[in-house]
């Protein structure tokens, strides 16, 4: 039996949590919108919502769900799962690590043996892992990367044009880590394309529920349990939440890892997902982010639920 039958809630019990998370953390006021990527500087700091998706489908929410925003980071814990099923898991590793940095995720940085960057969930990883992404030209791989989205999702989506346009304009710390990853030959010669597709794949729009679909997707082996189709082959599901386990908070992943125990990924939108592996997906969105870049509510919010559901991995006193 699962720690979330073990533990007797009920469905209403489960929205009835979400709705006290969310009236006790609406007054939290701290942290400050992402600023560096001017588009997103506009946002209204107030929005909030929580999303859980069982992996039997149902769906709890509350707050400002159908709000849409920028999937920012949390795209590339998708993407990394294309790559894989591109590439495969060996070829993979030879371009992209799997150890955390605990640097900032857009630090100019390489592993100094092998020139790789370090994981698929800071900046240079993802650049490296997008610019491996098959298809003729920008416009197929931009295509199956939407393709990607919606068999998580379950519906089409879209790329917010004025975030793409302001992240292309304002992306030199990216630019610069795809061109020392050029200087090394650890990318292919086409980094405008590559770049372009990684602005791209951050700019396009969810919703809180959107993402607690994608991560209920993760949490039941790929396939997604409102549309029942597979989005990712179940054999790299391992790998996609292996990295977000120990890699995916920023350099708060090791604290994360500790006190929520769960895979999980940030946004420096503020959209947050958690995996609970067999049982359900998380989505909070909170665009107030703490100095790491992670939503200053969202982490709150995790943390909260993970302790109230018994959640976090290795917690064997509920089990
Ligand atoms: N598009 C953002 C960037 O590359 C993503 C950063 C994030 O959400 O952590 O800077």
């Amino acid at each position: 039996m699962s720690k979330l039958e073990n533990s007797e809630i009920l469905q209403p019990a489960l929205l009835d949590i979400l709705k006290e998370l969310h009236s006790q953390y609406k007054s939290l006021k701290e942290g400050v919108v992402a600023n560096y990527i001017p588009e997103l500087a506009k946002v209204n700091p107030d929005l909030f919502s929580i999303c859980i998706v069982t992996t039997d489908g149902q769906i709890y929410e509350v707050g400002d769900f159908q709000q849409l925003f920028t999937i920012q980071s949390i795209s590339k814990v998708f993407v990394y799962g294309q790559a894989l099923a591109d590439h495969g898991r060996d070829y993979l590793l030879t371009r992209v690590g799997v150890e955390p940095t605990g640097d900032a995720f857009n630090a100019i940085i390489l592993d100094e043996q092998s020139k790789r960057p370090y994981n698929p969930m800071v900046n240079a990883g993802a650049i490296a892992t997008t610019s491996l992404i098959k298809g003729k030209g920008a416009t197929e791989r931009l295509n199956r990367l939407l393709e990607m989205y919606r068999r998580y999702i379950g519906k089409d989506i879209f790329v917010d044009i004025s975030v793409f346009t302001s992240e292309r304009s304002t992306g030199h710390r990216n630019r610069a880590n795809a061109h020392l990853m050029l200087n090394f030959g650890m990318i292919d010669q086409n980094i405008e394309e590559s770049l372009d597709l990684y602005f791209q794949q951050c700019s396009v729009m969810v919703n809180c529920r959107d993402l607690a679909v994608m991560a209920a997707t993760l949490a039941n082996k790929g396939i997604n349990p409102i549309t029942q189709e597979q989005a990712v082959d179940t054999c790299y599901i391992k790998d996609i939440l292996s990295v977000m386990y120990t890699c995916g908070m920023y350099n708060f992943a090791g604290e994360w890892a500790y006190k929520v125990g769960i895979p999980a990924k940030s946004g420096v939108s503020g959209g947050i997902i958690a995996v609970v592996p067999g049982q359900m997906g998380i989505g909070v969105f909170s665009p107030l982010l703490d100095t790491r870049g992670n939503s200053v509510r969202g982490v709150k919010v995790c943390e909260e639920l993970s302790q109230r559901l018994g959640l976090h991995l290795f917690d064997c006193a509920l089990s």
